[in-house]
């Protein structure tokens, strides 16, 4: 069997071993899904985004496990956002 050389090389990215980058990125809420009031702000122009604590990540988050305390009813932009995507990646890189 032939093997990609990029298979051989890429480190296999995973939520598992992220620092839960992308939860610090600003999140609209663009439909409703049922993301509980007390984790919703209003942005200076009136959109509704997931509120961020100090510390910069959502405030939906668990601190302890890095894992969405809401992830049954998570906004659709984070459903979207994609495991090993350009985004993820470039995220995952401003981290380190
Ligand atoms: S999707 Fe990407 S940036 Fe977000 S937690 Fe998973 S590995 Fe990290
Ligand atoms: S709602 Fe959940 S998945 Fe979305 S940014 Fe907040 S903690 Fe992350």
């Amino acid at each position: 069997m032939l093997i990609k050389t990029t298979e051989l090389s890429a480190p296999k990215i995973s939520c598992t071993t992220c620092q839960a980058c992308c939860c610090r990125l600003e999140v609209m809420l663009i439909s409703e899904t049922g993301v509980p009031a007390k984790y919703i702000k209003t942005d200076k122009w009136g959109g509704e985004v997931m509120d961020r604590l100090a510390d910069g990540w959502c405030a939906a988050l668990d601190r302890e496990t890095l894992r969405c305390t809401i992830y049954a009813v998570r906004p659709l932009i984070c459903r979207e956002f994609a495991v090993g995507s350009h985004e993820c990646i470039t995220e995952r890189k401003e981290m380190q």
